[in-house]
């Protein structure tokens, strides 16, 4: 059986017209099931994507659609944010509908979202619905309290990749490196990479928060396709793919490894599009570079 509660759209932001909103979704505190009453209890944990069912201009009809979660249940409880971009695919149906007049009027009437919740009849609680509960190559959930606070991770985000990594981001801030500032590891390097400035997600707050925590974030913005003339950080893309005289595919991963030449000493992460996440570990692999742990997450 499965069960949703209705959720309200608190904010659709546009971030790149036609291209990138944020999204927020705004949770009751409880649920009615079957006539008992449930406080909704959000322990989402980073990098986990929840389940809606957005509004289908292809389809006219409702479909299902997960999104990566890019703030963090610890300090912003009760409200689901994501970033949502057009795939401009021909199949394309919720991604467009996003992006439309439509959604700002179902925002501008207060016309709700359903969002699949777990009911937990021992504890008499229901919690947000997570795409996965376990760390698996393939997914990015974040390693359990303990274990991530030891890794030295790089983040490649592509486009709305970012999602995971901005959830981690804001967890680490507040819950570990906020009380233990002046220590040393803990580290995230994020590289965020989209084809123009107006593309970057929470530019500033990163931005800030590298100046904050110097010791624990540095934050690489890469814009492939334009960049103002005094763009002081990463142009073009990280990877560069190369066609050999036999036909064949070679990915330089120049750009990437002078930005981060200690690659294989860290613990590598990836979202983003399926094309873009299998030629960053085909260049890895072809350069023999073997990462102390790998996750990749593409959709
Ligand atoms: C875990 C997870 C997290 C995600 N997080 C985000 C996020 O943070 N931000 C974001 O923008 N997107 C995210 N996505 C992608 C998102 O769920 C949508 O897939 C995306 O927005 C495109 O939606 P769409 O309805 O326009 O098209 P699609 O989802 O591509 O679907 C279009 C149509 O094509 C069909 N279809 C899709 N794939 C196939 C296939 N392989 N074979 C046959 N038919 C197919 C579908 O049934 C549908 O009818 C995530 C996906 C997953 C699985």
């Amino acid at each position: 059986m499965e069960y949703v509660v209705s959720a309200r759209i608190a904010q659709l932001q546009v971030v790149d017209p036609g291209e990138i909103r944020r999204v927020q979704l705004a949770l009751p505190d409880c649920v009615e099931i079957g006539g008992a009453r449930y406080p909704l209890h959000d322990t989402m944990r980073p990098g986990t994507a929840f389940l809606t069912k957005p509004w289908g201009m292809r389809t006219d009809k409702y479909r299902r659609r997960m999104y990566t979660r890019s703030n963090s249940s610890w300090n912003e409880p009760g409200l689901l944010e994501t970033f949502i971009n057009h795939t401009h695919r021909p199949q394309a149906d919720t991604s467009v509908w996003w992006q439309s007049e439509v959604a700002d009027h179902w925002e501008e009437t207060g016309k709700t979202l359903d969002i699949r919740v777990m009911v937990d009849d021992n504890r008499g609680v229901a919690t947000v619905y997570e795409n996965t509960m376990v760390c698996k190559n393939l997914n990015l959930r974040l390693e359990p309290d303990g274990d991530w606070e030891e890794r030295r991770f790089v983040c490649v985000a592509f486009g709305t990749g970012i999602t995971p990594f901005l959830s981690y981001i804001r967890y680490m801030v507040h819950h570990h490196w906020d009380q233990r500032g002046k220590e040393r590891g803990r580290h995230m390097t994020l590289i965020a990479s989209v084809r123009h400035e107006r593309q970057l997600m929470l530019h500033q707050d990163l931005l800030g928060i590298a100046q904050q925590f110097p010791q624990h974030f540095q934050y690489v913005p890469v814009l492939t396709r334009s960049w103002p003339n005094d763009w002081p950080s990463l142009k073009g893309r990280i990877m560069q793919l190369n066609a050999l005289s036999s036909g064949e595919e070679h990915v330089d991963l120049t750009p990437l490894l002078e930005r981060v030449p200690d690659l294989s000493q860290s613990d590598l992460r990836i979202c983003g599009s399926v094309a873009a996440c299998r030629q960053l570990i085909q260049g890895l692999r072809e350069q023999h570079i073997c990462p102390r742990t790998v996750r990749t997450e593409s959709w």
